[in-house]
Formats: C-alpha cells, sequence, structure tokens
C-alpha cells in the first residue's frame, strides 16, 4: 500500500481537519507513515496565527524542496495559510502542487480523482480514524468577533455551525468504533448554533451527546468570555459526562488593552463570570490564554494581567507575545511599540509566575484518586488525562488502552502526575 505523509501545526482545528484528511487518503488506499521521504502524498496543514508558526510552514515548505525534485511526491498545502490569493501563493511556492482552504477537503478528492491517483473508492463520510480513544470533532467553524489582532475570522470565515443532527451522527460512530471521549472544537464554540434554523445551542449538544451509548466524557473548546451563557453551566453542573474543564482566554488583565483588542468584556465581567463559573462547579479546572506586548501596553498595564492571573490562579496558562499579522485592524492601525525582548521578558515573568501556581494546584492532588482515561505508552508507562485534562503516567503489565482507569496519585510536577493503579 503506498504512504502518506500529514504535518500538522497550529490550533485543535488543524489537528481534527488533519485527521479527517487521514480518513479520506486511509479510504482511498494509503497508509500513514511519519516520513515524508517514503510517501506519495504529502500533506502540509499550516498555521499563521503568529509569525513564528508561518516561518515553521515556508521553512518546511523549502526543506521539501529537493524531495520533491528527487522522488516528485503530490505536495498539498492547506491550513490558515491559504487564503484567496492563491495565485500569489502559487508564484510563490511552486514547489506545491495544490492549495486547498480549511476545510475544503472536496478539492483534494477532485485532485487525487483526476489523476487517478484515488485507488479505491470513497462510499461513506470522512469519519476520521481513531487509533486513541478520543476524537475531535469540530463544531462551528470561523468566527465572526474580529478581535483586532487575530487573522482567524479572515483566513476561516465566518461562523458556520454543523447541523445538530451530523454531529450527533459523528459522535455515534466514533462511540461504536471505541472512542470513549470526544472534544467538540470550534474557534468559539459558545455561539454554535445562532446561524441554523432551529438555533441549537451548546447546551443541547452536550445534552444530546450525554446519551450517546459508549462515550464516556465530552470536552469542547474555546469558549469566549462575551458569550458564555448560565445555560451551559447549567448543562456542564447537571451532565455526568461532560468534564470538569473549560479553556477561556482572558487575553489582558486591563482594560483599555481589552477595548483596543475588541474583546468586548471589561476585567470585572471577567472576573464575575470565573466566580460564576467556580460557583456551578466547584472541581472545575481553567485554562486561558493571554497575550503579552500588545500595541501600547505599558509595564503597569502587563502588571494588571500578571496580578490577575496571580489572583484567578488558572490550571493552565497559554502566554504568546504579541505578533502582527497582516491584514488585522491592530496591524493595520496600531504600532508595534513594545520591543521583541520586553515582550520575551513578560512572557517568561508570566510563565514562571505560572509555573509556581500549577506546582500547588497539582499538589493538592498528592494522595488522591483521580479518573484517567488511558490514552497510549510512553517509555513503560501508561498516560492519560484526567477529568480536568491533567496529564497522568503509571506503570502497569496489563492492557490499559482506552480504559477509565482509578489511579492513586504519588507524585505531582507542573506538567503531569504520576501515580498507582487503585
Ligand atoms: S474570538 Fe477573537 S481571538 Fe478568538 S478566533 Fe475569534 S477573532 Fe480570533
Amino acid at each position: 500500500m503506498p504512504f502518506y505523509h500529514i504535518w500538522t501545526i497550529g490550533c485543535q482545528m488543524n489537528k481534527a481537519d488533519s485527521q479527517r484528511i487521514a480518513s479520506y487518503l486511509e479510504k482511498i488506499g494509503y497508509q500513514a507513515s511519519p516520513k515524508a521521504e517514503e510517501a506519495e502524498i504529502i500533506v502540509l496543514n499550516s498555521c499563521v496565527v503568529r509569525q513564528s508558526a508561518e516561518d515553521r510552514v515556508i521553512n518546511k515548505l523549502g526543506s521539501l524542496k529537493s524531495l520533491k525534485r528527487r522522488q516528485n511526491p503530490i505536495l498539498a498545502l492547506t491550513g490558515c495559510l491559504v487564503d484567496s490569493r492563491v495565485d500569489d501563493l502559487r508564484r510563490r511556492l511552486p514547489q506545491v502542487d495544490l492549495f486547498f482552504k480549511p476545510q475544503a477537503f472536496f478539492e483534494l478528492c477532485r485532485f487525487l480523482e483526476e489523476r487517478g491517483l484515488a485507488l479505491e473508492r470513497l462510499d461513506s463520510g470522512l469519519v476520521p480514524p481513531s487509533p486513541r480513544p478520543s476524537a475531535f470533532v469540530p463544531i462551528i467553524q470561523g468566527c465572526n468577533k474580529f478581535c483586532t489582532y487575530c487573522i482567524v475570522p479572515y483566513r476561516r470565515g465566518r461562523e458556520r455551525s454543523r447541523p445538530l443532527e451530523e454531529i450527533i451522527c459523528e459522535v455515534e460512530e466514533l462511540a461504536s468504533r471505541g472512542v470513549r471521549e470526544v472534544t467538540l472544537l470550534g474557534q468559539n464554540v459558545d455561539s454554535y448554533g445562532h446561524d441554523l434554523p432551529e438555533k441549537p445551542d451548546l447546551a443541547a449538544i452536550l445534552g444530546e451527546l450525554s446519551r450517546v451509548d459508549g462515550l464516556a466524557r465530552i470536552r469542547f473548546l474555546t469558549s469566549h468570555p462575551k458569550d458564555m451563557g448560565q445555560r451551559l453551566l447549567e448543562a456542564m453542573a447537571q451532565l455526568e459526562k461532560v468534564c470538569e474543564h473549560l479553556s477561556i482566554p482572558i487575553q489582558a488583565g486591563d482594560d483599555d488593552i481589552l477595548r483596543a483588542m475588541r474583546r468586548g468584556y471589561t476585567v470585572a465581567q471577567y472576573r464575575q463570570l470565573i466566580e460564576r463559573i467556580r460557583s456551578a462547579i466547584p472541581d472545575i479546572a481553567l485554562s486561558t490564554d493571554v497575550i503579552v506586548g500588545f500595541p501600547g501596553e505599558r509595564e503597569e498595564q502587563f502588571q494588571r494581567s500578571y496580578d490577575l492571573l496571580g489572583e484567578l490562579r488558572f490550571d493552565t496558562v497559554h502566554v504568546a507575545c504579541y505578533s502582527p499579522r497582516p491584514g488585522t485592524i491592530a496591524s493595520r492601525r496600531l504600532t508595534d511599540d513594545v520591543p521583541y525582548e520586553e515582550k520575551v521578558r513578560r512572557r517568561e515573568m508570566i510563565e514562571h509566575l505560572q509555573e509556581g501556581i500549577v506546582t500547588e494546584i497539582n499538589a493538592q492532588l498528592l494522595g488522591s484518586t483521580v479518573e484517567v482515561l488511558v490514552e497510549n505508552r510512553k517509555n513503560e508507562k501508561w498516560w492519560g488525562r484526567t477529568r480536568t485534562d491533567k496529564l497522568v503516567f503509571f506503570e502497569d503489565e496489563a492492557d490499559r488502552l482506552g480504559q477509565l482507569v482509578k489511579v492513586r496519585i504519588e507524585k505531582t510536577s507542573p506538567w503531569s502526575l504520576q501515580g498507582k493503579v487503585e
């Protein structure tokens, strides 16, 4: 069987798209390879959210030039680098055979079929292959928010929700193949359904999926602080399969910076939301995203972000240095005036703060028993995640893949937990 190779960077949405592309390629007769050198079809799934991500894609494409000359594999590029200016990309990247926008899988199908490269007929939908017991399921694409720094609405387009029935069918099929956990994906999952005739919402999906046999856990990301409603919190509190974990980006802890970012909430509103979440679901683990060095961010404004993170004590903080993305409102109207070294200093301060916080949070789990969904094995140890998305390692002779296992925690660190099966 000939091989395909997929290289993916960026968000979970890209990973979900790559799972679907892999599913398609396997259905038409190819098998996965970790090595580009042995593949007949190579797909790069790109990200341009930050300049560093875009640079990695361009470097990767450069490194594939000689392979393309020697062996002439089909080279396809998708993800957020592919926008409406495909002619420009074609000129810049002549080694690429096919450019297709995120989710426009049909273009890849058509391209391969026209060249006789679809070795077998595709006779069913693109439910991703599931070598693992957990799977990503996109529920809404695009974003209508237009935060001033963000390129997503330009590259992924406006919000488009998938029909509720389609999502239920996909999750039922995944569960029938052994998937125990699904993560529902969207740039803004809280706005799911507003563009559908029946106007279902995320709480409705959670209710429906809770009835799927075999499925043990449901997660979703990413939430927007402005859109997260009480109905969703009530569903999370009531539905047993919905995990106690939320990803809810704050981005900045200063009202003027939040306004310049057009996030649509104040620090006080965000703080109240976190209080509501924690009172509805007391054991919840919270993740957030922060940008440092946004145009005009003064030291005291950064300090407010720093202090807020110290006060709210998240389980995970993803911190990024601001980088202007061409076409966004911030890149057109604001000056990127915080020096790079200063951005890095601010990022490292937050990383250091967070390491201390999560060390303390995880230490509280010492001696407790947690439920782990076992996802894989590494260095003689099984690993999986708790309902609160903590990474847990444990040793066991038995085959534990895909099982929900009770593990007693014996060692903690900021990054993972270790324990013994009970
Ligand atoms: S909510 Fe803002 S940051 Fe998130 S994807 Fe939409 S525009 Fe980008």
